[in-house]
Parts: structure tokens; sequence; C-alpha cells
């Protein structure tokens, strides 16, 4: 984008192009963008697999190219710091801190051009409207978040705004037991709560082969027969007949 002439997309009718890189292969995507028109971008993968990387990426780039950029991320969300969002490797951006899509939305300013949004699997299922309300009304919405649980299982409301998003991005991590593309978040502790917020330790990316959707409910077991005396690899009686 043009650095000498920082008019927005909307208000200019602006062809644009983005170029975007991966390990492979280069793509070249031309979109023609007219009138007064924002839309809605979802970045999806497993933990790790470098979503807050490319919402910061984009991020820069629009503040770069001096765009009125407003960023916001889940209270619940507290892992590596109060005020920013920050990615596994380090990287960072300041961001405010809302409860939920309502919050955020009345925190949103009209002249802001481009909204950015971390971990949105937590905000909850007004999610959707918001972000639709917001592309409505001619901004450019950029979310990541976690398109499955630690079961395996689509991760509301992540799943019904790639249903209504323009542009989708699903990103693979590696997988920490072979070395393939992951597609899974193994949970390691544990828990059979929907949410439990971790990062490395108490979660690990895995690929299809080596996920173990029910690893989390094998441990709360083993736990409880902990506590209660037995294990769950105790010897079997001498006389056990099967
Ligand atoms: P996400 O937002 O998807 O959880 P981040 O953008 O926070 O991901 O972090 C991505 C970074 O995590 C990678 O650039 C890499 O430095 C680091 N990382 C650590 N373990 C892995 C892994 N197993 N696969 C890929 N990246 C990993
Ligand atoms: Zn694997």
């Amino acid at each position: 984008m043009c650095i000498r002439c920082p008019i927005a997309l909307h208000e200019n009718a602006a062809r644009y192009v983005t170029l975007r890189q991966d390990n492979f292969r280069r793509i070249d995507q031309v979109d023609i963008v007219k009138g007064n028109m924002g839309w809605i971008e979802v970045i999806v993968g497993p933990m790790f697999s470098g979503k807050s990387e490319e919402l910061i990426r984009r991020l820069k780039r629009a503040e770069i190219a001096r765009q009125r950029v407003q960023i916001f991320k889940p209270v619940i969300d507290q892992r590596y710091s109060h005020s920013e969002i920050v990615s596994h490797s380090g990287f960072e951006l300041p961001s405010e801190i809302v409860t939920n899509a309502m919050e955020m939305f009345e925190k949103v300013q009209p002249r802001t051009e481009v909204v950015g949004i971390d971990e949105g699997q937590f905000l909850g299922d007004g999610l959707i409207d918001i972000c639709m309300r917001m592309a409505d009304a001619g901004k450019r919405v950029i979310v990541t978040g976690l398109d499955t649980d630690y079961l395996g299982r689509p991760f509301d409301p992540m799943p019904r705004l790639l249903a209504v998003a323009e542009e989708i991005t699903k990103l693979l991590a590696i997988c920490v037991q072979c070395g393939n593309p992951a597609v899974h978040t193994q949970r390691l502790v544990a828990s059979e709560d929907l949410i439990v917020v971790g990062a490395a330790g108490m979660y690990e990316p895995r690929c299809r082969r080596c996920f173990e959707p029910h690893l989390a409910h094998e441990r709360v077991e083993a736990n409880k027969n902990a506590a209660s005396g037995k294990t769950a690899s105790s010897p079997r009686p001498a006389n056990s007949s099967d």
C-alpha cells in the first residue's frame, strides 16, 4: 500500500494487492474494493500455529499505512501481558482488554478503520453480530481464534464466524511428537473444563495421528484413582479370568 497516499481503501474505491508468502508457494491475490466496504478476516489454527504473529503482522502493516487501528483481547487471556497481545515468539502490540464482544463494540471509535481481535473464542456468542456490524460500518475486522477445542470439536463461536468471513487463513503448528503439520491443540493437564487458559506445558500442538483427545479425561480419572488409593495401571489379580 502506498505510504504517500494513506487514504483508506474504502474512501478511495481502491484496488489493492495482498501478497502472501508461505514456505511452498507465493499467492498473489487481487481484490477490488468499492465504496464504503468493510470486511472480516479470520485467522484460525491450533495453539502455537502463529495466529497472534500473523495478526500482529497485519496490524503493524495497517499502522505503517497510517490507518486508524484498535486492538482488543479478552480479559481471560492475560498469560503474557495485561495490556498487550503477545505471540509465543515474543512479538507484541498494545491492546485494550474487554470481557465480551459488546463491551468491545462500545469501545470502537467511529473513525477506527481496522479492528484487530485476538483469541476471539473467549468473547462469546455476540462476536459474530458485532463483527458483522463493524464490517457493515466499513471497518476491516481481523479476528484470531482456536477453531477447535481440546477434544477436537468446533470451538464456538469461531466456526460461525468463519461462515460469514470474507477471508479465512488456517494455520498449522509443528507436531511436537513427530514433526508433521499439527492441526490440534493437545491438552496435557487433568481438566475437562472447556476453557482452561494456559500455554507451554499445559498444551502442545499435535497432528491428527498423535492427537489424543481423551488424554485429559484419562488424567482426571488417574488423579481420582490416585486420590482413592487405586492406580489406573494396578496389576490385575493373578486369578483374573479375562
Ligand atoms: P498462536 O497465536 O497460534 O498460539 P503465536 O503467534 O503466539 O501462535 O506463536 C507462534 C510461535 O510459537 C512460532 O513462531 C514459534 O516461535 C513458537 N512455537 C513454539 N512451539 C511451536 C510448535 N510446536 N510449532 C510451531 N511454532 C511453535
Ligand atoms: Zn504427530
